[in-house]
């Protein structure tokens, strides 16, 4: 039994604090209220915020969170993760597993060494593991394809397309919370609407949620928007839009356009909503910027192509044609050797200058010589825009956090103290209640977990206590692995973890 006493009661659901206290016991919570001392410790939260632990709905520490030394989430309050987003899960390995490492190891933080046969197998591993946080997996649609096509774009066999939505179905029906898309990473990239469809079926018949990393957040993202909402309205599944943001200057202006979009599908009946995490700059891999046919077949086929002339010049025409970004935006934030370790922390448009070379060729150049294994930060949103999300009625707060060999994107130690303190008590963009509603009974609600994001009597005893007027991340992008202040206790299944 455990008792906190006197707290602020920001029960998960958006309305104003009550002073309470909460009593729990045999890990679920057993009465909200005003509750005689039984024998039992109890804490003090006069001052407090008392919450539902957070829940993540958006990372990629699939791998770190079977790690008992991995804390990061847990100090921010954190008590569930949703891992196997944008289309990586480190499973089904089938007979492609050096493939499967290839594809994930530079969004799941470890380039090789890992993997499992299955979701099944993966899930066992995580209920064993000593990790800090409860598991949310998805099943990653690049994984899966992977497992049945290798690196292979293009359209899928009728035959690999039973394989692929088999490989779905085994994971879903083994525990998998939903289905994810990265439609912008090969080779995930290659499905089609058909395949999409089909496998989006799937998760709505099974009442489970389907996210994507859509095709584009730059010059395209109207389209891939109305993309994405025409797929959840043929397939009738629950649709979450990842990070969405109009991504680089030129394209500030296309987000107004996209979120109409969306409030028009959500108005005509269709289960839509999006996340953000509450940063202006995004993180993720230098190839993305590369055209995605230069991706084709993997890592080897793209250092063969870039070491031909003509194919490297077409490269380096269409890589700067698609960008939205300039050189300068961008900046290397872990790569695989020692060779351009003394890169890390510096913009592309920096490290042309040390090099005396162009801003493209200079990436191109990085690619080759780290074997493709570069990540990066980018300045990809305004300020304004970044508000008009957070604060939108359908948006979830993520981390979006992973692991390099480098520099971190702070939102990885640093995302929920972030909203809390910096979004919340200094910018004043949205009253507390809604900031922890949006980490905690939203994003249950998309996940359809009947017994967390709420403080409610039978819900399960995950709890977050912090001082509103304390807490604050101090993860920067020089010191992106601070830990955060202000979290007072993090309680989960009823045992203080955190505190
Ligand atoms: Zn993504």
């Amino acid at each position: 039994m455990l008792l906190l006493r006197n707290g602020s009661i920001y029960d998960g659901s958006g309305a104003a604090p009550v002073r309470a206290d909460v009593l729990m016991d045999g890990g679920r919570i057993v009465k909200v209220g005003a509750i005689e001392a039984p024998p039992c410790r109890s804490l003090d939260c006069a001052g407090l915020a008392v919450t539902p632990g957070f829940i993540d709905l958006h990372s990629h520490s699939d791998l770190q969170v079977l790690e008992s030394e991995r804390t990061e989430k847990a100090l921010q309050g954190v008590t569930t993760e949703v891992v196997g987003n944008c289309g990586f899960s480190p499973f089904p390995q089938g007979s492609h597993a050096h493939e499967l490492c290839e594809f994930g190891g530079g969004i799941l933080g470890r380039p090789a060494g890992w993997g499992w046969a299955s979701a099944r197998d993966y899930l066992d591993v995580v209920a064993a593991s000593a990790g800090n946080v409860r598991v949310e997996p998805l099943a990653g649609h690049g994984s899966l394809r992977v497992a049945v096509a290798g690196m292979r774009q293009g359209p899928l066999s009728g035959a690999e397309m039973d394989r692929l939505a088999g490989l779905l179905g085994d994971a879903l029906d083994a525990g998998c919370a939903g289905f994810s898309t990265g439609l912008m990473y090969a080779p995930g990239s290659s499905a089609g609407p058909e395949e999409l469809e089909r496998l989006c079926r799937m998760a709505a018949d099974r009442g489970k949620l389907y996210a994507t990393h859509m095709r584009s957040y730059a010059a395209g993202l109207v389209e891939a928007v109305r993309e994405q909402v025409a797929l959840a309205r043929a397939a009738g599944c629950r649709l979450q839009i990842s990070h969405l943001q109009a991504a680089g200057r030129t394209n500030w202006d296309l987000q107004r356009r996209a979120l109409d979009e969306i409030e028009t599908a959500r108005a005509a009946g269709i289960d839509v909503e999006f996340d953000i995490y509450p940063y202006q700059c995004g993180s993720t891999v230098l190839t993305q910027w590369l055209p995605l046919w230069a991706l084709d077949g993997g890592t080897e086929a793209l250092l063969r192509r870039l070491h031909d002339a003509a194919s490297r010049a077409r490269i380096r025409e269409e890589t700067e044609q698609g960008m939205a970004q300039e050189w300068s935006d961008i900046t290397i934030s872990g790569v695989a050797g020692a060779r351009n370790a003394h890169l890390v922390g510096r913009t592309i448009a920096d490290a042309a200058t040390l090099r005396g070379s162009s801003g493209v060729d200079t990436a191109l150049d990085l690619v080759m010589e780290e074997n493709a294994a570069i990540n990066v930060i980018s300045f990809n949103q305004s300020e304004a825009n970044l508000r008009q999300l957070l604060a939108h009625p359908l948006c979830s707060v993520i981390s979006d956090g992973f692991y390099v060999n480098g520099k971190p994107h702070p939102r990885l130690h640093g995302t929920f103290p972030e909203l809390l303190g910096s979004v919340v008590r200094e910018r004043g963009w949205m009253p507390l209640a809604e900031a922890i509603h949006k980490v905690t009974g939203k994003p249950a609600a998309r996940l359809r977990l009947s017994d967390r994001g709420l403080l409610r009597e039978g819900f399960a005893a995950d709890v977050t206590v912090f001082d509103p007027e304390r807490i604050r991340s101090r993860a920067t992008y020089e010191t992106p692995d601070l830990p955060p202040e202000g979290i007072r206790w993090v309680i989960r299944g009823g045992r203080i973890s955190v505190g």
